[in-house]
């Protein structure tokens, strides 16, 4: 039994490079006292309910700002073992550090950059970029004649949410621009390098993104898929009369949806949606739970007590003394605070579980750690806490416990805490 775990461990380990380390935060291993444990059956599941869902429509698996603070060595990795090969990020410097953990053969996106974005390094690994502003399109361009290499863009059209992306007149500028471009000359022939699509830029996707998904009633929507749709068919007609030389008209990859749209919309409208939230195991619909939407949490936050003393009637906990007790009890200490991601702002609200019962956040929450009132529950030193997933409160409890979302609750876990697999078959 043993054996065979470690078999199959150092197998898994062989085919995901750079799996136990984090380029993105660099996360190494260190025994913090705080743990995230990475469900990765859980991740698994969902993304086959999820790509069930989706078809014919591709999931692309959005793992920006460390696959929403669950670890994105440990989520990509998992994923790309997984079969999965498409990955899309908010940046350049996400997207490098997410080809050097996957290798070649993913598929990489990223869309927001600033002016002086330097994308030579990107187009260079092949990253996929998404482009917003006449500006970009132009130093993507200029990058792709000095990295030698053709670059693939995503044009992203601004469909309503106010965000990034060309507002629906700038696009037609874009669409200008890329006529120009093809009519203009070969850089090939003018000298670019190995450059290895006629113009340097080949057009491989158009993207935009919705407001209101979550809110399936709001008619805007509709509206923003027909914007979208009537940039899409100008683009395509674009395409068409460049005669592949700003890439395959009937070869676009299109796509608006994000989590909460691919949970709603039936149709789906694109080739593929780009999937974050729902991934994690976690609900972007209001009054809908994962387990509603066939989804499971991936992340379970865990500490463990670490002092536990009598106090009497009348004591305080924490800074500011915001919490008196009213009768003899007991407070357990317990690692975890802001310096951990957890929210000060649920100071006096949140409860955290110890062997399956839930006891109350006493007083403020503090940088590193938190005071629990256990009372004459049965709760011994080093017995484990868990703060956060399967077994304690979920984040939508802690989202609601400091006026959030759950999104940002799992995104703001910090650097000090590990992120570590779940032993398989433990849940
Ligand atoms: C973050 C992000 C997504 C993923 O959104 P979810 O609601 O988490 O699925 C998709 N597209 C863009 C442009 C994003 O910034």
């Amino acid at each position: 039994m043993t054996s065979e775990l470690g078999t199959d461990d150092s197998r898994r380990r062989a085919s995901r490079p750079g799996r136990y380390s984090c380029p993105v935060t660099r996360i190494e291993s260190s025994g913090s006292l705080v743990r995230a444990e990475i469900d990765e059956a859980a991740l698994r599941a969902n993304a086959e309910t999820l790509a069930g869902r989706l078809s014919p429509a591709r999931l692309k698996c959005i793992v920006k700002a460390n696959a929403y603070g669950h670890g994105i060595d440990i989520v990509a990795g998992s994923l790309f073992a997984a079969g999965w090969r498409e990955f899309g990020v908010a940046t350049i410097p996400e997207a490098l550090a997410l080809r050097e953990i996957l290798g070649e053969s993913a598929v990489i996106s990223a869309w927001l950059h600033g002016p002086e974005t330097d994308f030579a390094p990107a187009v260079g690994a092949g990253i996929e970029i998404g482009v917003s502003t006449l500006a970009c399109l132009d130093s993507v361009r200029d990058a792709a004649r000095r990295a030698g290499r053709g670059a693939r863009v995503h044009l992203k059209v601004d469909s309503g949410l106010g965000r990034n992306g060309f507002s629906p007149a700038d696009f037609d500028d874009a669409l200008h621009r890329l006529e120009e471009i093809a009519a203009g000359p070969v850089p090939g022939a003018s000298g670019a390098p190995g450059a290895s699509s006629p113009t340097g830029i080949e057009i491989v996707g158009i993207m935009s993104h919705f407001a209101v998904a979550d809110e399936p009633e709001r008619a805007e929507t509709a509206e923003q898929v027909a914007v979208f749709d009537s940039a899409r068919r100008r683009l395509r007609a674009v395409l068409t009369a460049a005669s592949g030389r700003l890439g395959d008209p009937d070869r676009l990859d299109i796509h608006i949806a994000n989590s909460p749209a691919a949970l709603t919309l039936d149709p789906l409208p694109g080739t593929s949606a780009r999937v974050g939230l729902a991934l994690y195991g976690l609900s972007p619909l209001e009054g809908r739970t994962p387990a509603d939407l066939g989804l499971r949490p991936v992340m379970r936050l865990v500490s463990e007590v670490v002092n536990l003393k009598h106090v009497p009637a009348g004591h305080g906990a924490s800074y500011g003394l915001t919490y008196t007790t009213e009768h003899d009890t007991r407070f357990a200490l317990v690692p975890g605070g802001y310096g951990d991601g957890i929210p000060r702002a649920a100071s006096n609200r949140a409860e955290v579980a110890i062997r399956g019962r839930r006891y109350p956040v006493v007083g403020r929450i503090a940088m590193d750690q938190m005071v629990i009132d256990v009372g004459e529950g049965a709760v011994d030193l080093g017995d484990e806490v868990v703060i956060l997933g399967p077994g304690g409160p979920s984040a939508d409890e802690w989202a609601t416990w400091s006026d959030t979302i759950n999104y940002e609750i799992v995104t703001r876990i910090s650097a000090r805490v590990d992120r570590t697999p779940l032993p398989p078959g433990t849940r």
